[in-house]
């Protein structure tokens, strides 16, 4: 799940990592008001979207009234804003950040993330930090310094010491770096992160360290030991579709094709896709259902595929074993079905424990499917049927 910018910084903050004075906004006349609530003679507007890039983009103005303020908020609210980041479609601003304006004298880069490679949190840091560091990283990469860390001894005074070092940093800069690079290691690992990225850690006219710009994400699979995320995911403008499969304990992932796929099995819907792909076929989505699924799981899964207008087929594939039956996922397919008469074609494969009877039970409650023969014949069918299907619309 990624938070907003806010939500990063006042989470950031807690740990002690300097920020700028700041609050959100979700009207024009809230972002004017921000401006005498937090005092100063210069606010930044910020669009809060999930995405870097919005300096360059239109979505970011210094402004040096209420007035100014007001417009700017004015402008991105309820609009999309384009970045390098956001794809041609863009997103949507549904809230804007007003905050303190700082005098930079400094941008530097710093971001925590796993290093899958070594399975060990790693910081990256560099001196030419802000918005030209994609360009800084591919033009002189010796610039940007790697920190690991060992769990087994933690953050080292010494490590962060020698990354200030490399950063150009020294007396009290490097102390207030090492701080930083502390709170910020503590706040990844007590709230399961998997990115935190400031960009930039600004040094001020003052001296000072502070974070203007943070992007955070924290691992969705550990929102059970984080019962104060719900609100953050509520305000993180999660996809509808992706909170209905939470709900349900689906495992979905949206994608950009056209052919709805339901698998039991993580790793079978991982290489069905690799098949839909093979025969010219694109998948709409990613859905694993778990074997312990029930009917009610499996329905709602089906009902989120055919309500996706850009899914012209859906492929069910599902393989019976263990505690898991072909029987539950026909009947969940039954249930969506009847309440979406006239759906997109529905192919089904299903093999192992009840798949007779699973079968028997489209066929008798009159459940308009198409069945494979194998997991070929399935993805061939699925993709001719895409291809042919009467929901002209959407995607190729
Ligand atoms: P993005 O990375 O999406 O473009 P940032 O928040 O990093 O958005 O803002 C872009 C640039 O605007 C920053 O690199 C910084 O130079 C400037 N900036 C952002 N916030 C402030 C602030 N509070 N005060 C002064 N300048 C800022
Ligand atoms: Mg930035």
């Amino acid at each position: 799940m990624n938070l907003h910018e806010y939500q990063a910084k006042e989470l950031l903050q807690n740990y002690g990592v300097p920020v700028p004075s700041g609050r959100v906004a979700a009207t024009a006349q809230e972002a004017g008001g921000a401006t005498d609530t937090l005092g100063g003679v210069a606010w930044v507007v910020k669009a809060q979207v999930h995405a870097g890039g919005r300096g360059r983009a239109g979505g970011i103005k210094i402004v040096k009234s209420a007035d100014a303020a007001r417009g700017a908020a004015e402008k991105m609210l309820g609009g999309r804003l384009v970045t390098a980041q956001t794809g041609a479609e863009g997103k949507v601003v549904n809230r804007v950040y007003v905050e303190k304006a700082c005098d930079i004298t400094k941008e530097i880069y710093l971001a925590a993330m796993v290093d899958r490679s070594i399975g060990r949190v790693a910081f990256l840091a560099s001196a030419e930090g802000g918005e030209n560091i994609e360009e800084a990283a591919a033009k002189s990469p010796d610039k940007i310094f790697k920190l690991i860390i060992d769990p087994a001894t933690g953050l080292e005074d010494a490590d962060a010491g020698k990354l200030a070092q490399d950063l150009g940093l020294s007396g009290m800069q490097a102390d207030a770096f090492a701080r930083a690079l502390a709170s910020v290691y503590k706040a990844f690992l007590e709230n399961d992160a998997s990115l935190i990225e400031i960009n930039p850690l600004a040094v001020t006219h003052e001296g000072e360290l502070v974070a203007l710009d943070v992007k955070m994400i924290v691992d969705d699979n550990a929102l059970y030991r984080h019962p104060d995320w719900q609100k953050l995911w509520d305000e993180a403008e999660v996809d509808v579709d992706e909170i209905e499969a939470r709900k349900f304990e689906l495992n979905y992932v949206p994608m950009d094709g056209n052919i709805g796929v339901m698998v039991t099995g993580a790793g079978l819907a991982l290489g069905i896709l690799d098949m839909l792909k093979d025969r010219g076929g694109e998948a709409a989505d990613f859905m694993d259902v778990r074997p312990v699924a029930t009917r009610d799981q499996v329905a709602a899964g089906i009902r989120m595929l055919l309500g996706n207008s850009h899914v012209k087929a859906i492929l069910v594939v599902t393989m019976g074993g263990g505690v898991l039956r072909c029987d539950t996922i026909a009947e969940g397919i039954a249930l969506a079905c009847k309440q979406a008469p006239g759906h997109v074609p529905i192919i089904v494969r299903a093999a192992g424990t009840a798949k007779e009877m699973a079968e028997l039970a489209l066929r008798n409650q009159g459940v308009d499917v198409i069945f494979a023969d194998d997991l070929a014949d399935a993805a061939d069918k699925a993709v001719a049927a895409a291809k042919t299907s009467a929901r002209g619309k959407g995607r190729k």
